[in-house]
């Protein structure tokens, strides 16, 4: 079947279905009984650029006696040109609302990282908001039917006696600014409307509103809108910081939960126990309900979502197209695949996942808005599609957001006991997991040698209410049908000496074939829970094939959790493992620290768990040195890298144990081996003022592991002549942009771009401040950075940043290779330990997953200029024989061909002595040679997870290199080990490199060759 015909089919059976639960027939509109707010209504339709961009449902306000309209904070109506509040102007209007009716509520659900309030707002008729706790408590039994042993009788009569929860949730981009005027407005309708419509809303649907999700980020958005109006005609400064992290990538951590934004939307949605989480977002014409979306679906998804999608957002298109309003339609080409969106948080714990995009003017101007024909033509799924051309203005955008939720609300509220019933259904059959399609749980072994990690992930699930439950004895499992069992990092095969992986190793029995034994204090994920779907879709593994008829990939294609943590998993479809003898876990999983012997010597073994660079970070008065070479000390195997700690007190060693969860060892006597001091460095991390999207991802990794760093922009780096002085390491995480750009800045027409704080700015500067943000890093800059590295310093650069090291001369013997056919778009690849002897390798095993976005192609050379260590072409030429067969010249004896040289992908070729003879100059110093790491695996074993199409390309090539310079070091990443709060499993990469910083060469083997 086409995909075109598979489309057609699944649109005309949406609409049978919706047919099939067809709403009352209310008319929508005003009650002519209650009188209308004249002046407010007058300006919704002055500032209403056409007729056709509004609805009978907002183009009036009813009044009333005692409820203050948003005039009220607003000093205009909602929509109005020039009209942004802040976060808190919005707060104070619905405090106002809550005092002057019964039917609004407002709870706080958290505060943001720079410690503003976030809110929910619940509106509904004052008998729902009577009894919210009594519906609780049946919604509670609904979403985990095991309280009512699965009884669909009882599910009936709690369905009956219920009544819904609708959340939306606004503006989480900080550029699409329409959401809370329109949330503002649409709670005054909802609480004061006497239409029919409207009031059959309030009377069966909670509708819990989040007016603005990434506080911190509208709040300098707002900032950014003010000074454009006091600076008409004036280039505006970009909003380069959104949130006090990232930028749109808040809208990707609903697997990692990095954010607070994340964790308060989460909590709010199951604690209310709600059936939507309905995202507003504003970047395409005029309202695009891209849940229905496009293929691939999400795979771990219940059916019954999917098809919601389709019944909701289908009612949808036809009310507003009923209504002659343009531009609204579904599908498109947003695929559905990856869980990390916040809508997701509702699809992924058995409720509805919605999304709106409408059009905003990122700002309250209103204008003259071209589309592209892209947006406006018309296609099978936009029968009505966008004008090319029209005024637009914030008040068209607000009236097609509460429009469209109004019929959503409507719609939904007339079918609630429907969607009650699906919503049980999918609670219940997240349970029934194990019976049907299953697995029957996924285990995390009590062995493994990094149990930090492993609680670090397994308190990530319980935040996303996963129960864990923890083995109490030994149990054994059939595995013969686990197919994930083979792609298991711990079956590679070894190519040298790794180390050993745990300093206390667990015995454990010799299974029978087929099947495995776990050890007691093994951690079950049990698939027989209310959340199943959620673990389930973030420990398995994802495939997207290369042959899949959607091209456009709209985001990351994989996110094994297991994987990236660099944990074992085992997922088990054995149901024996629900019978295993093990415990429900109460609160979160921690690891136990303590310390075991007795002596002032304290050894810490390293595992590569992250709590290892937070202890250094913590003892920063204690001398600790890194064993060069695995050890034996106090009856336990020791790691090449472990820790040696003295001049520390027992006291404060047993509390860092304790509270980070380390296992210290006393001995009275250092054991002897070779080691070096681990100073704790200075360390910067150094950001472009062009984008900071991706770098906020590493501020989360250090942050959360109370790393310390600078935080400096490269203009600061152009100033400061002595950057070695001052910091030891610097970090120059991915900037998104090419080495050009990083060095040049952004042009320098028109006026200077300031991001500080100010009277009129009240909430940019902060984070970091500049007068002007187009200065780039500039010659001096780069100067600057490259006398920090000759004089000791180490750089870690990654993928972008990475490309520029190489491209501004760096790293000799380093260059880059155009990729042709590679496709690795977000997915998780496996790489192998090159030099375990390195201390950037410290604690790692012969391989490790990595998360890789077509990073670059490195390839090695010894040879500081030319021969850019492009591959030699050995195929043979025409000629006798076979392609492996030496040609023969005729007339003459065979001529003895001397052997070619070789080497593997990621090493330099060996210099020929033709080399060493022309181009002596040239050649790099052995000591100066770059050393690789870690390399792309071989093509058979490199594909982990989600999408890869030409990984020969990149296969086997080096992935990360340490290249001495001076007496400093550059460190580059092919892949990025800090990525979404997901890949704490190689977070150590970069922490072993701070660690080691002035000690990188330590086992180092020099080849002259
Ligand atoms: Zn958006």
């Amino acid at each position: 079947m086409t995909r075109q015909l598979l489309r057609c089919l699944i649109v005309c059976l949406f609409f049978v279905a919706t047919g099939a639960v067809a709403s009352a027939q209310i008319k929508p509109g005003r009650d002519a009984n209650q009188p209308v707010d004249e002046e407010y209504t007058q300006k919704i339709r002055a500032y209403t650029t056409e007729p056709f961009f509004n609805s009978p449902l907002t183009d009036y306000l009813p009044a009333s006696p005692d409820v203050p309209t948003p005039k009220a904070v607003l000093g205009d109506v909602a929509g109005a040109p020039g009209k942004l509040p802040y976060a808190e102007e919005v707060y104070r209007y619905m405090r106002l609302l809550e005092k002057a009716t019964p039917r609004v509520k407002v709870y706080t659900i958290g505060t943001t990282e720079e410690g503003r309030e976030m809110i929910a707002v619940a509106v509904a008729s004052e008998q729902l908001l009577a009894h919210l706790d009594e519906n609780r408590a049946r919604l509670t039994k609904l979403a985990d039917p095991r309280m009512i042993n699965l009884n669909d009788d009882e599910a009936d009569k709690l369905v009956a006696a219920s009544f819904p929860i609708y959340y939306i949730t606004g503006t989480i981009h900080s550029t699409e600014t329409g959401s809370p005027t329109a949330l503002m407005e649409l709670a005054y309708r909802l609480a004061v409307d006497d239409s029919a419509y409207v009031k059959s809303i309030r009377e069966s649907v909670v509708t819990l509103i989040t007016p603005v999700v990434e506080v911190d980020g509208r709040n300098r958005m707002v900032d950014i809108y003010n000074w454009h109006l006091a600076h008409p005609g004036e280039n505006v400064p970009p909003l380069i910081y959104w949130g006090h992290y990232v930028a749109h990538d808040n809208n990707r951590d609903a697997i990692g939960l990095s954010l607070k934004l994340t964790r308060n939307v989460l909590n709010t949605f199951t604690g209310w126990k709600a059936q939507v989480l309905h995202d507003l977002h504003e970047s395409v014409p005029y309202l695009y309900d891209n849940t229905i979306g496009d293929g691939p679906y999400n795979a771990w998804v219940d059916p019954i979502l999917t098809d919601e999608w389709q019944i909701i957002g289908w009612n949808n298109v036809s009310e507003l197209t009923k209504f002659g309003m343009p531009g609204v339609f579904a599908h498109g080409n947003f695929d559905t695949w990856s869980p990390g969106y916040l809508m997701f948080i509702a699809a992924t714990h058995n409720g509805i996942s919605r999304l709106y995009e409408t059009f905003g003017n990122a700002g309250a101007d209103t204008l003259e808005r071209t589309t592209s024909p892209g947006e406006y033509q018309r296609t099978w799924y936009r029968q009505n599609p966008p004008l090319p051309k029209a005024k637009w203005s914030q008040r068209n955008n607000n009236n097609y957001q509460q429009t469209g939720l109004l019929t959503s609300l409507h719609y939904f509220g007339n079918n609630s006991k429907l969607f009650l019933k699906n919503f049980y259904l999918k609670s219940k059959r997240s349970i029934l997991k194990p019976k049907n399609e299953g697995p029957a749980a996924y285990v995390f072994p009590g062995d493994d040698p990094r149990p930090g990690n492993q609680a670090e992930l397994l308190r990530t699930l319980q935040a996303q209410g996963v129960e864990i439950h923890r083995a109490t004895a030994p149990f054994t499992v059939n595995t013969k049908s686990e197919p994930a069992a083979g792609r298991s990092p711990n079956v590679m095969v070894s190519t040298g000496p790794a180390p050993t992986t745990s300093p206390s190793p667990i015995p454990s029995a010799t299974p029978s074939p087929g099947t495995r034994t776990f050890p007691a204090g093994s951690y079950i994920v049990r698939m027989d829970q209310p959340y199943s779907r959620i673990a389930d879709a973030l420990l398995d593994y994802q495939y997207w094939s290369p042959n899949d008829p959607q091209t456009e990939v709209y985001d990351d294609t994989a996110w094994t959790m297991g994987e990236l943590a660099n944990l074992q998993v085992s997922r088990i479809t054995d149901k024996k493992v629900l019978d295993a003898p093990a415990n429900r876990v109460n609160g979160d999983v921690r690891t136990a620290g303590n310390i075991i012997g007795s002596g002032s010597t304290y050894l810490v073994n390293h595992n590569a768990d992250n709590a290892l660079v937070t202890l250094r970070f913590r003892l920063k008065d204690a001398t600790v040195d890194a064993a060069e070479e695995p050890f034996e000390a106090a009856g336990q195997k020791f790691n090449r890298g472990s820790f040696i700690i003295r001049k520390a007190s027992a006291d404060e060693i047993q509390r860092a144990a304790g509270d980070l969860g380390i296992q210290v060892y006393a001995v009275a006597e250092a054991p002897a081996v070779q080691t070096h001091a681990l100073k704790p460095a200075r360390v910067a991390m150094m950001h472009t003022w062009i984008n900071t999207q991706d770098e906020g991802w590493w501020r989360v990794a250090f942050d959360q592991f109370q790393v310390p760093y600078a935080y400096i922009s490269t203009q600061d780096v152009a100033r400061e002549e002595n950057l070695k002085a001052k910091y030891d390491v610097i970090v120059f995480a991915p900037a998104a942009g090419d080495a050009a750009l990083i060095v040049k800045g952004l042009p320098m027409y028109g006026n200077p771009l300031p991001w500080k704080t100010t009277s009129l700015t009240p909430n940019l500067g902060k984070i970091d401040s500049t007068d002007d943000m187009r200065p780039g890093l500039g010659w001096s800059g780069l100067m600057n950075l490259q006398k920090f590295v000759q004089q000791g310093g180490v750089l870690i650069t990654v993928d972008d940043t990475a490309g520029f090291a190489v491209n501004y001369g760096f790293t000799p013997g380093v260059s880059i290779a155009r990729a042709n056919r590679l496709k690795a778009v977000g997915d998780i690849l496996r790489m192998r330990t090159v030099d375990v002897m390195s201390p950037i390798a410290y604690g790692y095993a012969d391989s490790l997953a990595m998360y890789c976005a077509n990073g670059p192609i490195f390839n090695l050379s010894n040879v500081a200029v030319g021969g850019g260590g492009r591959r030699r072409n050995t195929e043979r030429f025409t000629g006798r024989g076979g392609p492996t067969d030496p040609d023969i010249v005729q007339g003459r004896p065979p001529a003895e061909v001397p052997e070619s040289p070789k080497a593997e992908t990621w090493e330099a070729m060996p210099l020929t002595a033709e080399q060493r003879r022309y181009s002596g100059g040239m050649v790099i110093p052995a000591a100066e040679r770059p050393r690789v790491i870690l390399r792309y695996a071989d093509m058979k074993d490199l594909f982990v997870s989600g999408l890869l199409d030409g990984g020969d390309e990149i296969a086997e090539h080096a992935a990360v290199i340490d290249v001495p310079s001076g007496r400093g070091h550059v460190v580059l990443f092919s892949t990025n080990p800090m990525w979404r709060g997901q890949t704490k499993g190689s977070y150590m990469l970069v922490f072993n490199a701070i660690l080691n910083f002035d000690n990188l060469n330590a086992g180092r083997k020099l080849n002259g060759r």
